[in-house]
Parts: C-alpha cells; sequence; structure tokens
C-alpha cells in the first residue's frame, strides 16, 4: 500500500478507536480556523469526519472546499462539549500529523450539500458533482442494493442470468428504435434492442428454462416526462407456466426483495383485477390501490332522472358513471370546480356535471335542481355519499367516462390529501385487450406486443373484442412493468402478425428467424419486466426516475454532461456509409435526416 492510501474510511472509526494511527482519504466538506486551530470535516462515501490541525501541521498550505485530501494523524476523542450525538463519527475527531493534498478543486458550481436548490440543468451539467452529494449517494447505494437482493432472489430460484445482445435487429415494444449503421456490411443497420424479448423467448426454445437479466433498453419516444431514452429493466422469462406461476415467482422475489434490502415485510399474495374491472373500478388500468373513491355506473339509476344529457348518452350506447369525493363539499369551493371542469373537458369531456347534496335535499352543483326529492335520495344510497360531500359525474361513450373520471379521481384526491402516503399497495392487472386501432392508420397494433398469446388460441374472435394474456404489475397508481404469457405456437404468431397488417414477406424479412426457431418445439411460456429504474425510484420516495439514474439525459434526450448526440466528422460518417443531408448551425436544433448512399448489400 503506498504512503497516501486510506487505512479507514470516514464512516469506518468510532471511540473504539481511540489512539489508533490512521490514514484518511476525502473531499474538504467544510473548514473552519478557530483561532489557530484549523478544523476540517472530511467528506467520502460513507461518512463525514472531524480532522483538527494544528498550525504547524497546516503550514502554508491553503486547502479550498472540495480539494481532495490524504490525511494521517490518530484517533482522539472529543472533549464532552464538542460531542455531536446525532452525527456517526460525532464523538470523535482524527489529530491529523501532516496533511496533502492529493488534488485541488475549482469553486464548484454549487455547494456539496443535502437540500441543494439548484437548476437541474447545472446539475446534469456538473452531475459528478451532483453525485459527490450524500444524498444523491444514498439513493445509488440503494439501487445498487436494491438490484442485489433482486438477483440473489432469481438466483435463489434457479434463474439463470444471461446477457442478450444489444446490437441486433428490431424488437417492437411499441416506440421507434435506435439505429447503428453497420461499416462491414455497406448499407444494413442494427437496432438497438427495445428489450430482450426476441432473445429471451429463443433462450426458453433452448432449454434454459428460467432466464433473468439486468437489461438495457432502448426506446426513441417522444419526449413524455420522467423517461429515459434508455432505461434499465429486470427482464425474466419462465417455461412451462401459466399467469399465475409468474405471479407467484414475482411475489417470491419482491418479498425477499424488500425483505433484503429494506428490512421491510409487504402484503402478499398482489391482488388481481382484470383490465376491465380495472377500467369499471378506477377508470385506469394502472389504479392506485391506497385510497377508495370507485367509479359508480348509474346506468340503472338514470331514467329516474330528468338531466337529458344522461339519458342520451345511455342512447348513443355511452355509460353514465359517478365519483364521490368525500368531504369535497365542504373543502372544494365553487371557484376550485373550474379547474376540474377545464380538466374533464381537456380529457375529452363535453363538462362536468356535479352536486354538492344539501342537508335536505338540493344543494349546489349544476345538477342540484335535477335530483331533488327522491330522485336525489336514490342517488345518494346508490353512492353511498351524504351532505359534506361532492359527486362528479360523466356521461359519454365509455373511453371517455374512464377517463375523464379516472384522472379525476387521482387529482381531487391528491388535492384534498386523502391518499395515505405509507402503504405499499401492490396489484396485477390481467387480461388486457389484444389490440387497439392505430388512429392514424385505422389498422390493429398491439396492446403489449406482437409476441403475447391470445386468451382463446383459436382467434375466432373480431380483433377488436379479443382478449390478450398480458399482465402489468401496478405500484401506487404507477405500472412497474408488463408481461405476458407468449406465442408458442407457429400458427398463432403468424396469424397474429398477418391481423397486424405484417405479410408473409415482411414476417419473414422481420421475424423469421423467430418463426423459424418456433418450429423446433417451442415450450409454452411467459415472463415479464419490472422498470428498475421507477421500482426503485418509488422506494426511495421519489416521483422522478432521474435521482436514481447517475448519468440521466434531459427531456430532449440530451446528455448535456458530455453533451450528446453530437455531431460526427464526414470521415467517420463516410466509413459507415451514411451521409448527413442536415446542416446544423449554432443554437439550431437538431432534426437531420441520414442518408444511407450505400445500395443495400453493396
Ligand atoms: N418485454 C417485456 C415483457 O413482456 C415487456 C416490456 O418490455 O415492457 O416481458
Amino acid at each position: 500500500m503506498s504512503d497516501w492510501q486510506r487505512t479507514h474510511h470516514c464512516g469506518a472509526l468510532s471511540s473504539a478507536d481511540e489512539g489508533t494511527e490512521v490514514i484518511l482519504n476525502g473531499w474538504v466538506h467544510a473548514r473552519r480556523n478557530l483561532g489557530g486551530i484549523y478544523f476540517i470535516e472530511l467528506r467520502d462515501r460513507y461518512s463525514r469526519l472531524q480532522v483538527v490541525l494544528p498550525e504547524e501541521v497546516v503550514g502554508d498550505l491553503h486547502v479550498s472546499p472540495e480539494d481532495c485530501l490524504c490525511i494521517r494523524g490518530k484517533v482522539g476523542l472529543r472533549g464532552p462539549k464538542d460531542t455531536n450525538p446525532e452525527h456517526p463519527t460525532g464523538e470523535i475527531e482524527v489529530i491529523a500529523e501532516s496533511i496533502e493534498r492529493l488534488a485541488p478543486s475549482k469553486v464548484p458550481p454549487f455547494e456539496i450539500i443535502e437540500d441543494l436548490d439548484t437548476a437541474v440543468e447545472l446539475r446534469l451539467r456538473y452531475r459528478y458533482l451532483d453525485l459527490r452529494r450524500p444524498d444523491m449517494q444514498r439513493k445509488l447505494m440503494h439501487r445498487s442494493r436494491f438490484i442485489a437482493a433482486m438477483r440473489n432472489a432469481f438466483l435463489a430460484r434457479d434463474f439463470c442470468e444471461i446477457e442478450t445482445p444489444i446490437l441486433t435487429k428490431a424488437t417492437p415494444e411499441g416506440a421507434r428504435d435506435y439505429l447503428v449503421p453497420s461499416r462491414v456490411h455497406p448499407g444494413q443497420w442494427y437496432a438497438l434492442p427495445q428489450s430482450p424479448q426476441i432473445f429471451k423467448q429463443l433462450l426458453m426454445i433452448s432449454g434454459m428454462d428460467r432466464y433473468f437479466q439486468v437489461a438495457r433498453c432502448f426506446r426513441d419516444e417522444d419526449l413524455r416526462a420522467d423517461r429515459q431514452p434508455e432505461f434499465t429493466q429486470l427482464d425474466m422469462e419462465m417455461s412451462f407456466v401459466e399467469e399465475e406461476d409468474v405471479f407467484a415467482t414475482w411475489e417470491g422475489v419482491l418479498g425477499d426483495t424488500f425483505r433484503e434490502a429494506m428490512d421491510m415485510e409487504i402484503e402478499l399474495p398482489f391482488p388481481r383485477l382484470t383490465w376491465c374491472e380495472a377500467m369499471n373500478r378506477f377508470g385506469s388500468d394502472k389504479p392506485d390501490l391506497r385510497f377508495e373513491m370507485e367509479l359508480v355506473d348509474l346506468a340503472d339509476w338514470v331514467p329516474n332522472c330528468e338531466f337529458g344529457v344522461f339519458q342520451s348518452a345511455l342512447d348513443n350506447g355511452g355509460r353514465v358513471m359517478a365519483i364521490r369525493v368525500p368531504g369535497g363539499g365542504e373543502r372544494i369551493s365553487r371557484g376550485q370546480m373550474k379547474p376540474l371542469e377545464k380538466q374533464a373537458k381537456e380529457l375529452g369531456a363535453k363538462g362536468l356535471a356535479w352536486w354538492k347534496p344539501g342537508l335536505e335535499g338540493g344543494g349546489a352543483g349544476p345538477l342540484a335542481r335535477f335530483v331533488e326529492g327522491d330522485v336525489g335520495a336514490s342517488l345518494l344510497s346508490r353512492m353511498g355519499a351524504s351532505e359534506g360531500d361532492l359527486l362528479l359525474f360523466c356521461a359519454d361513450s365509455e373511453d371517455v367516462v374512464w377517463r375523464v373520471l379516472g384522472d379525476l379521481r387521482v387529482s381531487v384526491a391528491r388535492q384534498l390529501d386523502l391518499i395515505p402516503a405509507g402503504p405499499y399497495r401492490f396489484l396485477w392487472v390481467t387480461s388486457f385487450p389484444m389490440f387497439e386501432r392505430d388512429e392514424q392508420t385505422g389498422g390493429w397494433t398491439s396492446s403489449h406486443h406482437p409476441f403475447t398469446a391470445p386468451e382463446d388460441w383459436d382467434m375466432k374472435a373480431d380483433p377488436g373484442s379479443m382478449n390478450s394474456r398480458a399482465y402489468d404489475l401496478v405500484l401506487n397508481g404507477w405500472e412497474l412493468g408488463s408481461g405476458s404469457i407468449r406465442i408458442h405456437r407457429q400458427e398463432v404468431q403468424q396469424r397474429v402478425f398477418e391481423l397486424l397488417g405484417i405479410d408473409a414477406e415482411q414476417q419473414q424479412e422481420k421475424f423469421g428467424f423467430l418463426l423459424e426457431a418456433l418450429e423446433y418445439g417451442p415450450p409454452p411460456h411467459g415472463g415479464f419486466a419490472v422498470g428498475l429504474d421507477r421500482i426503485v425510484a418509488l422506494t426511495l420516495g421519489l416521483d422522478s426516475i432521474r435521482d436514481v439514474v447517475a448519468f440521466p439525459k434531459t427531456l430532449t434526450a440530451t446528455d448535456v454532461l458530455c453533451d450528446a448526440p453530437a455531431g460526427v466528422s464526414a470521415e467517420q460518417l463516410a466509413d459507415v456509409y451514411v451521409r448527413n443531408t442536415t446542416t446544423v448551425t449554432a443554437g439550431e436544433s437538431e432534426h437531420g435526416v441520414a442518408e444511407n448512399p450505400a445500395p443495400a448489400g453493396s
């Protein structure tokens, strides 16, 4: 060991080490000069430690915040009135015998403190300094512990960790691909995986039986808050299983993970709801179960009421539903109803009917005059409501009613602080629709991905009414991950491709290798993937995943630290047979078209 290298880290010492000669390495967190005696708070990943520097030791060295130091000295006990019981190393100090600066620091652009209030861009630009903050280091360490615990839980269940390619062929998960041009094959491109989906299915065909991977996935999606173009999944697949086997495996894994990484028991098993039940009860396929406020179907009550909008919604094949906001009658003023009405309209409703029931019937809101006497009384009993509550109604097509009430349910509950912060309420949502209409092309797209099995292998029904064997895991209103039982029958896979508008020729070109593999005894199989960034953030009580990703990108998919994406030289482009047809001038945004001048296969 060289003479400057640490014998202990800052958190490794306590009063039991009194008198021990130590060498410490770390950064200057703070410094003070009390009448000729210098104090430095030395910081490393583990803790902070007070170092006392007699004047003769300091000499003419001028120490600045964030300098990287080597301190040699002896552990001593602090005097009783200097002891800091709040701090783990608050009983001791190191009396320095020598100090050496390993590297000086410029004045950092922001302070390295816990509660930093600085623009995100600046933090990301100097991410290495941002990550010097103990708070950020704790988050990364939690992430590491959490992933290690998950890995152990899978290994303990006979899963085998296997890496799959990053330079590969398109794996559709509903986003655009990131493409990489090939130098060796002019005019040909790799795609970065949107997920390891096809490879993990091939591993099942190999007989590997139980696979998992901490997998980086790449999806070129339009800008959406709190999405990263590259992110990490805990991805897995198993053979010879049905939905319940996948659920039981994950419940076991998550139970073990929360116990090992967080010393916490979670409630098992998780409840299950079909997609249809979730939509009907909560207006959402990722309902937050920490609070009630469920949607109530009023179809059979509507004929009692003379409000024409309700009846005509039903006559047009739509629905009339409502939610009860407990205490909302008192806590939401007439003025505060305006933003809710606006929200409903933005979500597609024509308006928002509401009622604050009064003591003796009547009450306030546009619906009040239609719900007097028995009509109102029957509505109250149907809704379990009473004076002081607020009822919000939506009468429209089913999609609009679910969307509007599902959204209002969450935002009003947040506004009134009706969501308890503590509990983890997991939920499996099952039986998703198999296909959705693509609004632009009018054709069918997969609700999950094209490898998901239909509930009925015969696929006789109309595509719009087919259910799939896809499932999601939801935690407190967030979608944590998705998975499905897969198609292991070649003819069913071909039929699904056909319905998605992929003709036989394209099937061969894009997925021929999978279709061929399905001819060699594929086992029935299914799997799942959890977004690790999301679950790690939620377990730290964070809404944003950015704080648990070491080097995240901004909303415009930019890495502001190293300034990526960036231009490349004409030579580099020529090497990979790409011609850039965009001229980017400083300050302009980069929306370019890259042409590939080489004819395919040349
Ligand atoms: N590929 C995943 C799965 O079905 C889903 C996803 O990536 O979201 O297992």
